[in-house]
């Protein structure tokens, strides 16, 4: 960061997160960050499980900082969405998304991660109409992950919210799910089009814990009953492929398959045609 006096390198640990002096640099150089170009989307294929084709991609925030390299997101999005500067950064990553999937082939998508707190500020719904409208991106080819967290807001004001993104055209996924206070109201509530089994659940589901595979069968089970796609992530072992997959679950992310990768090589790779990934329209 350039501001002077502060100059020396820092480390934004989870220790360093409790000091109100250190919070407030992380925030100072991550406006800087936005304004000199620090930020990266980096990419992670969404995989139909039946023939391993990609179907899309999730954008995930990374600050490439001139001192500390790729910083990754857990250490710097909780402190911004902690103040207004999530906001800006989402709406940079969503213009990002948008012109960066609108030169993929049109069978495959864009997910990005809203706060909810981005989520709830009031230009929220002309910022997604203009990310499209810039990039020409096809409305349906975007899908928002949004957490159980978007409910603690004004219950009247997020349904609207909802009411406006669809009419728009845009997916909506529910992020984590399983992980938070969830309700099934929210289910029946909002219209969903994906549910997102959190990575805790994939972790465990092949170890002694019967649990979460069992969990992890009940939520594809549900998704299937109300017709929503459930993708389950952070898929790293060949047996959890092969569980999750006895389970029904028909989308998976995670690094058995890819980590989430550079745009340009996400370029490259489509490319040489490493991945199967269905032609235009
Ligand atoms: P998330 O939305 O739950 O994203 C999934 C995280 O799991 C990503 O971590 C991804 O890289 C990681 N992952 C995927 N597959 C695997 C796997 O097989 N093994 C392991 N160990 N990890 C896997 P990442 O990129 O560090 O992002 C962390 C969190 O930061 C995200 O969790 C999301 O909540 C937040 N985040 C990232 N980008 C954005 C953004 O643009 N906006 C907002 N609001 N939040 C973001
Ligand atoms: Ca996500
Ligand atoms: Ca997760
Ligand atoms: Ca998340």
């Amino acid at each position: 960061a350039k501001h002077g006096g502060r100059g020396q390198f820092r480390f934004y640990s989870a220790d360093l997160k409790d000091g109100e002096v250190e919070r407030q640099e992380l925030l100072d150089d991550l406006r800087d960050a936005l304004v000199e170009d620090q930020l990266e989307l980096h990419y992670q294929p969404v995989v139909r499980c039946e023939d391993s084709a990609v179907v899309g991609f999730e954008a995930l925030m990374r600050w490439n900082h001139p001192e500390r390299g790729m910083v990754p997101p857990d250490s710097f999005i909780p402190i911004a969405e902690s103040t207004a500067l999530i906001n800006r950064l989402g709406e940079w990553a969503l213009r990002r998304a948008c012109a960066d999937a609108a030169e993929w082939p049109e069978s495959v998508r864009v997910a990005v991660n809203v706060s909810p707190k981005q989520f709830s500020q009031k230009g929220f719904l002309s910022i997604v109409t203009n990310a499209l409208a810039e990039s020409e991106l096809a409305p349906d080819r975007l899908e928002l992950e949004l957490t159980e967290s978007v409910f603690m807001g004004d219950s009247e004001t997020v349904e609207e919210m909802f009411d406006q993104l669809k009419k728009l055209g845009v997916r909506i996924a529910l992020d984590d799910f399983g992980t938070g206070y969830s309700s099934l109201s929210y289910l029946r509530a909002a219209p969903f089009d994906k549910l997102k089994v959190d990575k805790s659940f994939v972790d465990s589901c092949t170890g002694k814990d019967q649990n979460s595979a069992k969990i992890i069968a009940a939520i594809i089970g549900l998704s299937d009953a109300l017709g929503m796609d459930v993708t389950v992530e952070g898929v790293e072992a060949f047996d959890q492929l092969e569980l999750v997959k006895e389970k029904g679950a028909k989308f998976i992310q995670g690094w058995l398959y890819a980590k989430a990768l550079p745009l340009a090589e996400v370029l490259e790779r489509m490319e040489a045609g490493e991945w199967k990934i269905e032609p235009d329209g």
